[in-house]
C-alpha cells in the first residue's frame, strides 16, 4: 500500500516511561495504577523540516461516541497521569484535538486510535529493554546502550528523551518511533526529537 498524505511526512508515534517525575504531582487514573509499563502518549503528525502542524479541525472534535469499542484498551495502553485523576477522556480529547485532526485525511478518529494501539501492540519497549539487562529499577545506563537495545529488541532507531529527576539527574522519559502516513509500519527516523539527554540515563522504578 502506498501512503501519500499532503498533510504531512511522518507520524511520531511517542510513549511515555510512567515512573517520570517531571510533573510535580502525577496521579493515577481513576482505573487504578496502570502496569510498570510504557504507555502511548501519540501519534504525532510532523514535518520533515522538524515543524508539525496541530489544532488542524476544530469542527471535528474528539467525539468519545466513535471510539467506544476501543476504551478498555486505552485505559490500559493509553492511561493519563495528569491530576487530579480521570478517566483519560481529557487526555485522548487532547491527543485527537491537537494532533489527530491534522491526520484526517488519511485516519477518522477510529481510525486513528486503533492505528495507535496497533502500534502499540507490535512493540515491547520493556521487553527489549529487559532482555539487554536494562531494568527499571533506579539503575543509571548508557543512552547509546539504550537506543542499542531498542534498535536490536524491535529493529528501529528510536528517539531518546530524557528529563531531570529531584536531584536534577537526566532520566529517561519518552521514546519516539517514526512510522508510515497511514499510521501503520515503523520506518526508519530521518529527523530526531531533541533529547536532552546526558550519556547516562536513568531509568526510574514505577
Ligand atoms: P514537550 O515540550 O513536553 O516535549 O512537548 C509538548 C507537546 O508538544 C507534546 O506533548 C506534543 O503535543 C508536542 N510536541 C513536542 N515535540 C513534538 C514534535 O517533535 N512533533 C510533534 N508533532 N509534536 C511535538
Ligand atoms: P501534548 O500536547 O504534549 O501532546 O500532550 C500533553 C498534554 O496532555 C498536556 O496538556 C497534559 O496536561 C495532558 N496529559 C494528560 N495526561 C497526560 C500524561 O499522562 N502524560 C502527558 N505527557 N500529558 C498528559
Amino acid at each position: 500500500v502506498l501512503c501519500v498524505s499532503q498533510d504531512f511526512d511522518f507520524f511520531y508515534f511517542v510513549q511515555q516511561w510512567p515512573g517520570d517525575t517531571k510533573k510535580k504531582s502525577c496521579c493515577y487514573p481513576k482505573s487504578g495504577k496502570p502496569a510498570a509499563d510504557f504507555g502511548v502518549h501519540g501519534l504525532w503528525p510532523n514535518f520533515n523540516n522538524g515543524s508539525y502542524p496541530s489544532d488542524c479541525d476544530p469542527n471535528n472534535p474528539y467525539d468519545q461516541s466513535q471510539i467506544l469499542d476501543l476504551i478498555g484498551c486505552m485505559e490500559e495502553e493509553w492511561p493519563t497521569f495528569s491530576c487530579p485523576s480521570n478517566n483519560g477522556t481529557k487526555f485522548w480529547a487532547h491527543e485527537w484535538n491537537k494532533h489527530g485532526t491534522c491526520s484526517k485525511s488519511v485516519l477518522d478518529q477510529h481510525d486513528y486510535f486503533q492505528a495507535t494501539l496497533n502500534l502499540k501492540k507490535k512493540v515491547d519497549l520493556l521487553q527489549a529493554l529487559q532482555t539487554a539487562g536494562i531494568e527499571p529499577n533506579g539503575t543509571f545506563y548508557k543512552l547509546d546502550n539504550i537506543g542499542e537495545a531498542i534498535k536490536n529488541g524491535i529493529g528501529y532507531t528510536p528517539g531518546i528523551t530524557c528529563n531531570g529527576d529531584a536531584s536534577g539527574h537526566s532520566q529517561l522519559h519518552e521514546i519516539y518511533f517514526c512510522v508510515d502516513t497511514c499510521g501503520s509500519n515503523f520506518i526508519e527516523c530521518s529527523l530526531f526529537p531533541n533529547g536532552r539527554c546526558s550519556s547516562e540515563v536513568e531509568f526510574p522504578s514505577f
